[in-house]
């Protein structure tokens, strides 16, 4: 149960992640969780031969973010990145 003021159901979050999620996140620039390192997404290294897409810190070859469709739902894992910085100004 939600009884602050300033708590609103997930679901209101859904036009600001709307406008997030339709730009292009390869220009986005990641954090490493494992070794720090940042840079972006188009630089990192992308294994496309696994159940769906495995990108892998370029540094330290952690695993940065999985993505998985089966073109009726998709699974996004980001656990390896500290952060993802999207260029607004696209
Ligand atoms: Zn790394």
């Amino acid at each position: 149960m939600m009884t602050a003021d300033n708590v609103l159901d997930g679901n209101a979050a859904a036009g600001p992640l709307l406008e997030i999620f339709s730009v292009d996140l390869t220009a986005a620039h990641g954090r490493c969780d494992e070794c720090g390192r940042v840079c972006a997404l188009a630089e990192t290294v992308l294994y496309n031969h696994a159940p769906g897409l495995v990108i892998r810190c370029v540094g330290c070859d952690a695993v940065l973010l999985r993505l998985v469709d089966n073109g009726t739902r998709a699974w996004l894992d980001l656990r390896g990145l500290s952060y993802l910085q999207i260029d607004r100004a696209q």
